[in-house]
């Protein structure tokens, strides 16, 4: 039980990795709260999280590019468990198309809800980090922030704006004993890659040295490290969770 008397903000949370990472801190004691713009599919997961693993799990409806919404949640969190502890910046949507058909919408919003979200929810949370002299955070960017793809510049940028905003952030609160790390997952399953055409997902799975897609667990476990005490001394990296895919 590592995360015993933990309060884990996990965005995004309602399906996916959000979700694997808010069950699996959740097995191993946390209390969690997750927040996710679907209200219905977040209330589920809680519900769910609540259940099967008999801690408490609060449901957060909101938008985290949207800064009075994201203060509010932390206001939750903090009203509800009175401290927070960990937070995972998970929350992230595609719209990929090439540049050259790319609308300004669609690089405003990826950048907003993947980039700007991530600004916006360590700000409101680290003034109780610095406080209470701990905190861990890890980002979740992506195995496309660090080797780029075709029809997904703006992901690509917010991917990797993520982990020069993971440096400096570790940097900055390094001396308030906040960690703050990321992790670059590659090809998992998901709705979001589910989505993806068949001839795309056979293409990507080529590029996969292990030779499979990687489970939701498969990033939750080295988050989980990455917010536990055997991580204490590691701040500012970036892990990828990719088969070997970018190497
Ligand atoms: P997903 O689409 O299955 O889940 C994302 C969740 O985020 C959804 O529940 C969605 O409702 C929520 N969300 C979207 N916009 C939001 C907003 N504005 N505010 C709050 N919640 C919002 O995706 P996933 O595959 O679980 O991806 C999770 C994270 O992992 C994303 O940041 C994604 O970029 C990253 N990632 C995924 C893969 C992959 O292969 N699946 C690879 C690399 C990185």
């Amino acid at each position: 039980m590592r995360f015993l008397d933990k309060v884990a903000l996990i965005t995004g949370a309602g399906r996916g990795i959000g979700k694997a990472i808010a069950e699996r801190l959740a097995e191993e004691g946390a209390k969690v709260a997750i927040c996710d713009i679907d209200r219905e599919l977040v209330e589920k997961t809680a519900e769910e999280i609540r259940n099967r693993y008999q801690t408490q799990a609060l449901a957060i409806y909101a938008d985290v590019a949207k800064e009075e919404m994201v203060n509010a949640m932390v206001d939750e969190v903090i009203k509800t468990f009175g401290k927070v502890d960990i937070l995972v910046n998970n929350a992230g949507i595609t719209k990929d198309n090439l540049l050259l058909r790319m609308s300004e919408e669609d690089w405003d919003k990826v950048i907003a809800v993947d980039l700007k979200s991530v600004f916006l929810c360590t700000k409101a949370v680290i003034k109780y980090m610095i406080r209470q002299r701990y905190g861990r955070i890890v980002n979740i960017s992506s195995v496309i922030g660090l080797r780029g793809n075709v029809g997904q510049t703006n992901y690509g940028a917010a991917k990797a704006g993520l982990i020069g905003f993971t440096k400096s952030a570790a940097r900055e609160l390094a001396g308030r004993n906040i960690t703050v790390n990321a992790v670059a997952p590659g090809y998992i399953t998901t709705e979001m890659t589910e989505r993806l055409p068949q001839e795309v997902k056979e293409e990507m799975l080529k590029q996969v040295p292990l030779g499979r897609p990687g489970k939701p667990e498969d990033v939750a476990g080295v988050v989980a490290f990455l917010c536990s005490d055997d991580a204490s001394y590691i701040t500012g990296e970036i892990i990828r969770v990719d088969g070997g895919m970018a190497m």
